[in-house]
């Protein structure tokens, strides 16, 4: 099938080049210069496990092409997919002038039949106002039919969740549109779930929203296990053995981040006060995941004591491990409050640095955990990167002041540091 992807970001990369594995002809289009320019060299700009290779195969096999321009896209494309961004605005709602102006561009450049689908996370009714928005902008009567079909991958497994999802959702008001995204995910294999277009907006926002409240729950469970003397890993454990609830998303910790998280969070919350729906439950997962954060400044400070001149190591930034993303990324948070207590900040994350650095100001990147230890009062660990998880914990004890370590991922186990001498913190054991 000939497809058109619009935005090559995390989303649109991913999803264009995995369905041009399976098959199909695939065009990717963004507006970022920069970025095609990168593409059409075969260089993926985003940092992602497995990607680049696929990429560089199916444009050989010239499945997969770059384009700065949606015209020529639109025209040879049947399927279009809407990847663009969604980012929050001031008061919490999705900034949904992307996904607007693409609509704007797919009308006017439409002369035949096309199934639009919005694979951006966006609040319910999204559709219909896609649906509006061709109309008011297309040039002659063409008929069209406008589809959801939410994203469920994750950063780091994005390639593998892509080829392997738990369940592929459309959303349509139409046979047609049905049958074709059908066709689309048919090598797949895998469960497809059809529903109507509001329903498949929801199921998006729904599920991220869930997923927050069970890390913020366990979060909560983790302040009741350290002030009694418990082991939330093994609460965790224990509550996760039961099928009806699931180990995932049970990890203690210093909360979500990331681009999906907080931001679909905000959005759900925002959308439900507009259809009159107080969502209080969502109110708290998101205080409680804001409140984790600063409960790791004050591990640090507790232990610290005074902060002002300390040197703080800090091992991961990005908001979770095999990912270069930074967006809402917790370490921000934690580290911008140490700051402004005045610490100094070494911090190492070898593929989230460079984004780090358009963030974060004032802070000393090192090359290797081990320079990020060198000297320091304290290291905070951040992101559980596999590189932390195997450091030589002899040689960062003998390299830091004070043998120190501020766990907020629990990576380590607390018995066999306390026996290594570190003073060693964790959450909610
Ligand atoms: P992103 O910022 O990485 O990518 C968006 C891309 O769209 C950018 O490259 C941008 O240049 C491009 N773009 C914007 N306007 C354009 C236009 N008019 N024409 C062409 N290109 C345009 O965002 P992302 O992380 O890929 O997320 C995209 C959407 O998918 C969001 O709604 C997000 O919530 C959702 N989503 C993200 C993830 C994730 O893990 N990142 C997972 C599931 C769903």
């Amino acid at each position: 099938m000939r497809l058109a992807v619009i935005g090559t970001g995390y989303v649109g990369l991913t999803t264009g080049v995995c369905l041009a594995e399976i098959g199909h002809t695939v065009i990717c289009v963004d507006n970022d210069k920069k970025k095609i320019s990168l593409l059409k060299k075969n260089k993926v700009p985003i940092y992602e496990p497995g990607l680049e290779k696929i990429l560089k195969k199916n444009v050989k096999s010239r499945r997969l092409s770059f384009a700065g321009n949606i015209k020529d896209a639109i025209k040879k494309s049947e399927v279009i997919f809407i990847c663009v961004g969604t980012p929050p605005r001031e008061d919490g709602s999705a900034d949904l002038s992307y996904i607007e102006n693409v609509a704007e561009e797919i009308a006017k450049n439409m002369d035949n039949y096309k199934l639009i689908v919005d694979k951006s996370t966006v609040p319910v009714e999204t559709g219909e106002k896609v649906e509006i928005t061709i109309k008011r902008n297309l040039k002659k009567n063409i008929s069209f039919d406008v589809a959801s079909n939410p994203e469920f991958l994750r950063e780091g497994s994005a390639v593998y969740d892509t080829f392997n999802p738990d369940r592929v959702v459309i959303g349509v008001s139409s046979k047609r549109a049905e049958d074709i995204l059908k066709k689309v995910y048919r090598p797949l294999k895998t469960q497809i779930l059809v529903t109507d277009i509001k329903s498949a907006e929801i199921i998006k926002h729904a599920s991220n929203s869930f997923l927050a409240t069970k890390i913020s729950f366990i979060n909560a469970v983790a302040n009741i296990c350290e002030r009694c003397g418990a082991d939330v890993e093994k609460v965790a454990e224990g509550m996760g053995l039961d099928k009806r609830i699931g180990r995932s998303f049970l990890n203690a910790g210093i909360g979500f981040g990331g681009f999906c998280f907080p931001k679909d969070l905000e959005a759900f919350l925002w959308i439900s006060k507009k259809l009159g729906y107080n969502f209080e439950l969502l109110k708290n997962v998101k205080e409680i995941n804001e409140k984790q954060k600063q409960h790791l400044v004050k591990k640090i400070e507790d232990t610290l004591w005074v902060i002002k001149g300390k040197t703080i190591g800090i091992l991961g930034l990005a908001f979770k491990p095999n990912t270069d993303d930074m967006r809402f990324a917790p370490s921000i948070d934690i580290i911008n409050s140490l700051q402004s207590e005045g610490a100094r900040i070494k911090a190492y994350d070898s593929k989230a640095k460079e984004r780090a650095k358009e963030i974060l100001e004032n802070v000393i990147y090192c090359s290797n955990p081990y320079e990020a230890a060198k000297g320091s009062d304290c290291l905070a660990i951040l992101t559980e990167w596999d590189e932390v998880k195997k450091i030589d914990l002899k040689k960062i004890k003998k390299l830091m002041k004070h043998p120190i370590i501020i766990d907020g991922r629990n990576v380590f186990d607390p018995d066999k540091m306390k026996k290594m001498g570190f003073l060693y913190k964790s959450i909610g054991r």
